[in-house]
């Protein structure tokens, strides 16, 4: 009985794993590389036979969980796909798109390669391979737990993430033997969620396959964030241009939606020109959003039953056809969220080609933006940039506001954790190994035993669980060399503890600074605790 990890393992992207009996195989997620990841993974097969896996349990639609799934059908696979209500109709829009994205940077490809002299590309999968993979989903409420086959049980858990992510508790068996209880977390969303609920506490495993993207780090406060976001408005309808807001469609716009909602209900008085979210695929999932009301958080819930449209601010429109998108370009005024998310293509393209010369513009990045792309070279300051073949000079202001996460942070995932029994091992998956190490310590730190897989391990589900947490190791090889005095150590260990409570509160406010901080803190902290407590033991073997 084992556990396979075939992605997403000291990285981000990319989620597969396998739980393999002797009775069958079943896939959790099933997700693409993207961004650095993507080339590092190009061109790489699946290291099973698509035909071979009986099911495949979905935690969420994200492309970077989903985004194989097409493919895992095109190459034999025939089983089922199990998901919430919710991610089955996500994935209908996301997988869609993903098709419809690989089909264009083929074309792209196979025309710079014609020039050449070299043969065409071909997309990994088309529209009738979605069509496919759509036909086998089945979909499972929440929270209960039902038989999948003989010998796997499963329950969804509301993750907190995006609309329909879930945590699955697996409970696993061989024979008759006891099951074995596996934990997925999928991705998990913070505990102050916004438009979900906080992701469901679990408080029984045996294993917990943790998500790690924000392990180091913790997130800027929502109170904070707000403000932050209230300022940057305030000061770009002073300015009276145009406020354009890359946004990724799913998700993160309807947040964005929501944030403008309660910003005009605290500023009343604030002359803000209309909103547009300019994406068919955002129509579609706001839509999708509305419907599972039940799902949402409590304050959004109120909203509705108030007969209140939480994504609906004062003077919003959606915007469908092409059209009505290019008749936006000829305004002076507006706010326009469209994807996608990184400036790496979609309508925000022509939106900025047509405004990043302004200097009364404002653009607002309220995600990520990886290296690479456009996003990216904005944030970063570029002056000039290249768009649909032209030359753009960049005379427009950035706001770059970090706090709108949809991913637990630090704290987060410790808390989340802690409800486990010690008894609980934990495997860190999709983070980076800086944010993954950070968190393992912090585990430690708590009692559990951790691991970081790498892509091909495997772990046996059946081995016996260690004695107590293990040390870190670093612990282990300085401490032979110090020749301590257990007083020495405590008092050292306090002024740590303190000085750490100190960095973190003023760190917090800098993101990188305490990115690249925090984790040596923890350590330094890990380390002298570890000290004491073997200080302690040789105090006591000394005297007896
Ligand atoms: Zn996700």
């Amino acid at each position: 009985m084992k556990l396979r990890i075939f992605g997403a393992a000291g990285e981000v992207t990319g989620s597969n794993y396998m739980i393999e009996t002797a009775g069958y195989r079943v896939l959790v997620d099933c997700g693409t590389h993207q961004g650095e990841d993507e080339e590092r993974h190009e061109g790489e097969n699946f290291p099973y036979d698509p035909a071979g896996i009986d099911a495949v349990l979905l935690t969420h639609a994200h492309i970077d969980h989903s985004g194989r799934l097409p493919l895992l059908v095109r190459q034999g696979f025939k089983g089922k796909i199990y998901c919430t209500h919710a991610t089955s109709e996500l994935i209908e829009i996301l997988l869609r798109d993903s098709a419809k994205i690989m089909k264009e940077d083929a074309e792209w490809r196979t025309r710079k390669n014609a020039r050449k002299g070299l043969p065409a590309v071909k997309p990994l999968y088309g529209d009738n391979d979605v069509e496919d993979a759509l036909a086998l989903r089945s979909y499972v409420p929440y929270d209960e737990v039902f038989e999948i086959m003989p010998g796997l049980k499963v329950r969804f858990r509301d993750a907190g993430h995006i609309l329909g992510s879930a945590i699955i508790e697996a409970w696993i068996s061989e024979k008759d033997e006891k099951p074995v209880k596996v934990v997925f977390s999928g991705d998990l969303g913070p505990l102050d969620g916004v438009i979900e609920k906080p992701p469901a506490v679990v408080e029984e495993a045996d294993f917990v396959l943790i998500e790690s993207t924000y392990g180091d780090r913790l997130h800027k406060s929502l109170a904070d964030t707000r403000a932050e976001f209230q300022d940057a408005m305030e000061a770009a309808v002073r300015s009276g241009g145009k406020v354009l807001v890359p946004t990724f469609v799913v998700d993160r716009a309807q947040r964005m939606l929501y944030e403008f909602k309660l910003l005009q209900k605290k500023l009343p008085d604030l002359k803000m020109a209309n909103i547009y979210l300019d994406s068919p695929m955002g129509v579609k999932t706001t839509e999708i959003y509305s419907a599972h009301a039940a799902l949402l958080s409590r304050d959004l819930k109120e909203m509705l039953m108030n007969g209140e449209d939480p994504f609906e601010p004062r003077g919003f429109s959606f915007v469908r056809t092409a059209e009505e998108s290019r008749a936006i370009n000829a305004m002076d005024e507006g706010i326009v969220l469209a994807g996608s998310g990184m400036c790496s293509g979609g309508r925000i393209m022509h939106h900025l080609k047509h405004s990043l010369y302004k200097k009364d513009t404002h653009v607002f990045f309220v995600g990520y933006q990886a290296y690479g792309t456009l996003g990216r070279r904005l944030v970063d300051g570029a002056k000039k940039v290249r768009i649909a073949g032209e030359e753009i000079s960049v005379k427009a202001k950035f706001h770059t506001l970090n706090g709108f996460s949809a991913h637990a942070d630090r704290g987060d995932l410790l808390s989340w954790a802690s409800h486990f029994p010690k008894k609980a091992r934990f495997i860190i998956v999709h983070g980076e190994p800086k944010s993954a190490e950070s968190l393992a310590l912090g585990l430690k730190d708590a009692g559990y035993a951790t691991r970081i897989p790498a892509i091909g391990d495997e772990i046996d589900l059946l081995a016996p669980a260690p004695e107590r947490a293990e040390m870190p190791v670093i612990s282990k090889r300085i401490l032979d060399r110090i020749d301590f005095d257990t007083k020495d150590v405590e008092s050292v260990l306090n002024m740590i503890s303190e000085r750490t409570d100190e960095m973190r509160e003023k760190l917090i406010n800098n993101d990188e600074q305490y990115r690249n901080i925090m984790p040596l803190l923890i350590s330094a902290r890990t380390l002298l605790e570890t000290a004491a407590a073997l200080g302690a033991g040789s105090a006591r073997e000394g005297k007896g």
